[in-house]
C-alpha cells in the first residue's frame, strides 16, 4: 500500500510538470535543433517574450534545464528575443 502511494505522488508530480510544460510549448513555433524557437505567445513593444509575468526564455530554460540559480539570468546566444530554444540559451551573472 505504501509503495502504491509513493506511485501516485510520483506519478501526479510527473503530470504537473508535463501539464506546465504542455502549457508553456504550445507557444513556440518548435523547429530543427539548430534554429530558433520563436515564441507565439505574448511580446511586448520591445519585442520580448512572455509567458505571464516571467520572461519566456526563463521558463523554457527552466522547463529544459532546470530552475536557474537565483545569480543568474537566462540569455539569448543566437540575438533573437523572441527565441526559447533551450539550445540558443545560456546563463550570465545577473547585473547588481
Ligand atoms: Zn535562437
Amino acid at each position: 500500500m505504501a509503495a502504491q502511494r509513493n506511485v501516485g505522488r510520483v506519478l501526479g508530480a510527473s503530470l504537473r510538470r508535463f501539464e506546465r510544460g504542455r502549457r508553456f510549448w504550445r507557444h513556440v513555433r518548435v523547429a530543427a535543433r539548430d534554429e530558433c524557437w520563436l515564441w507565439e505567445g505574448e511580446v511586448d513593444a520591445e519585442g520580448r517574450a512572455w509567458f505571464g509575468k516571467e520572461p519566456a526564455e526563463a521558463r523554457a530554460y527552466e522547463l529544459a534545464v532546470g530552475p536557474p540559480p537565483p545569480a543568474r539570468a537566462v540569455v539569448h546566444r543566437c540575438g533573437e528575443p523572441r527565441c526559447v530554444n533551450p539550445e540558443h540559451l545560456r546563463l550570465v551573472p545577473r547585473s547588481p
